[in-house]
């Protein structure tokens, strides 16, 4: 019989925090910290490392240029125009206010195999490099969070994190939804607010934290409705300070007795695991 896989993909998830909260739900049976495949530390490079098994995959960015853009960008570079303060400069700052000048990478862009491909009938929940969600390339392009660092910020950041947890708990009744149903091989997850908290309140740690707390009872939800699935939680990098650290976290309901794993290794244990 094959294994039914769940996995929830905690971005930002620090390995750190989890031990100083004891948060049990998320530990599960087996956790430990994930050994980075590259110094590139950015969440869509990551993903994609993660359900392809390789860091050449790509997808190097959060957005691909649109190809018009693009095209004439290196046309005029050719005949040496600047396009600075040109009316097609103009032209190319409306395209990018009406979110027209690039898009959000998604499968089109990978170029190796992942995870989804192998499964008979996989449910992948806004998945980075993959399939994310609209509303969060939106979230993303509205609250650049490296502009909203700080508390002078505040009010903006207090709207972003309230817009995430919006997304958060569709996300989380979507997959709920899912648990209670048996046609699916392979259940993947991705839930970005951790990440977005913590670079915005770094000055508030207890902010942080409560949303650990959070997490894990959400956590803890989830996993009451799992039978005999194998659930992994994983994260993409930790986080400390508002910034990514290079090293992620993952954790198993069975155990697995892993020795550092690489974020690339677990490409195969899922497939293993889809066909044992
Ligand atoms: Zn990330």
């Amino acid at each position: 019989m094959n294994m039914r896989v769940l996995i929830l993909a905690i971005d930002a998830l620090e390995y750190d925090l989890v031990e100083e909260l004891n948060l049990r739900h998320i530990k599960q049976v087996e956790y430990g910290k994930v050994i980075e495949p590259t110094t590139k530390l950015l969440t869509p490079i990551l993903w994609g490392a993660f359900i392809t098994g390789t860091v050449e995959h790509g997808v190097e960015a959060f957005t691909v240029k649109n190809p018009l853009v693009k095209a004439s960008k290196n046309f005029l570079e050719i005949l040496g125009i600047d396009p600075y303060g040109t009316p097609i400069w103009l032209f190319y700052r409306a395209l990018t206010k009406v979110g027209m000048s690039s898009r959000r990478v998604d499968k089109r862009d990978l170029q190796a195999k992942t995870i989804f491909g192998h499964a008979e009938n996989p449910v992948a929940i806004s998945i980075p490099a993959y399939n994310e969600w609209e509303s969060i390339h939106k979230l993303r392009l509205k609250y650049p969070l490296a502009r909203f660092v700080g508390k002078r910020h505040e009010k903006k950041a207090s709207e972003c994190i309230e817009a995430n947890w919006k997304i958060f708990r569709r996300k989380l009744n979507y997959t709920s939804e899912m648990l209670g149903k048996d046609d699916w091989d392979l259940l993947m997850v991705h839930f970005l607010i951790l990440d977005n908290i913590g670079h915005l309140y770094s000055y508030k740690p207890g902010k942080l934290k409560n949303a650990y707390r959070f997490m894990n009872s959400a956590v803890g939800e989830l996993l009451s409705k799992v039978k005999d699935q194998w659930v992994l939680i994983v994260s993409d990098h930790g986080m400390k300070k508002g910034l990514h650290t290079n090293y992620a976290f993952y954790s198993s309901n069975i155990p697995l007795r892993l020795d550092n794993p690489e974020l690339t290794d677990f490409h195969d244990l899922i497939l293993e695991k889809m066909k044992s």
